[in-house]
């Protein structure tokens, strides 16, 4: 059977970074920790860039055995129902709108789908939960969620919910992790639980009880899944619920 087939969705920079120099040319791109994680568990990854036409992302959803939902900016609080406050940062609406309407068809199409870091906040916001807008400000006793090093160091700590998936793939209660957010989930959609916890009660993994595979993470698993175990276990779930699926479809 050939490798399942793991769409990433695209960072973007739409901003005064980089507009200033081309106006207009927005560029998407990925960080190829992502794709490198994901070949190392044995998945063939391809980049989904923004699609404007929601039925054309349908289609290339439908041609994917698995959907990871990368990092990147934050999600417009219009689709939380929420005015944006001071403390927001730069948004991009176009990939908001491509990546639910991504998540929306793979859930159709029962594929495993795998949130880090922006992906677990999306997640969240396409099957009807909120946001914090700033952990900084509307969270104000939370640890330094920011980390002043890079990605490849773990810098706090997280307790997994002994009854979750979450748990089941790693095996450990309490695990250290990286930290780059200012923004977390805080209303959880229906049918979703919290499986992981910083310190400071801030949500970092969430779940889908009642779906084979839909996990979040609010760490970056990519940036350490050259030496980190945990980091390894999390990409290779996501190969292999992709790897079930196809072999159960004969
Ligand atoms: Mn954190």
């Amino acid at each position: 059977m050939a490798p399942p087939l793991i769409g990433l969705t695209c960072y973007s920079s739409v901003g005064p970074d980089w507009i200033q120099h081309t106006p207009n040319h927005y560029m998407d791109f990925l960080f190829r920790d992502y794709s490198l994680a994901v070949e190392s568990a044995g998945g063939i990854p391809v980049l989904l860039p923004v699609i404007e036409d929601l039925a054309t992302v349908k289609s290339a959803v439908a041609r994917l055995d698995g959907l990871l939902l990368t990092g990147g900016h934050d999600v417009a609080p219009r689709l939380y129902g929420q005015e944006p406050k001071p403390g927001l940062r730069e948004m991009d609406y176009e990939r908001d709108l491509m990546e639910i309407e991504a998540v929306k068809e793979a859930e159709r199409r029962g594929l495993p789908i795998l949130g880090i870091c922006r992906g677990i906040q999306l997640l969240a916001v396409a099957f009807g939960g909120t946001l914090y807008q700033d952990i900084f400000r509307e969270a104000p006793d939370c640890l330094d969620h920011n980390q002043k090093a890079g990605k490849r160091v773990n810098t706090h700590t997280v307790k997994v919910e002994k009854s979750s998936r979450l748990y089941r793939i790693i095996g450990a209660e309490t695990i250290w992790v990286n930290s780059n957010h200012h923004q977390a989930v805080k209303d959880l959609p229906a049918d979703f639980v919290v499986t992981a916890r910083a310190g400071d009660g801030i949500i970092e993994a969430v779940e889908r009880p009642n779906y084979h595979y839909l996990l979040g993470v609010q760490w970056h698993p990519e940036g350490t899944w050259r030496e980190d175990e945990v980091s390894k276990k999390i990409f290779a779930s996501l190969v292999e619920a992709a790897r079930k699926r196809l072999k159960d479809q004969g």
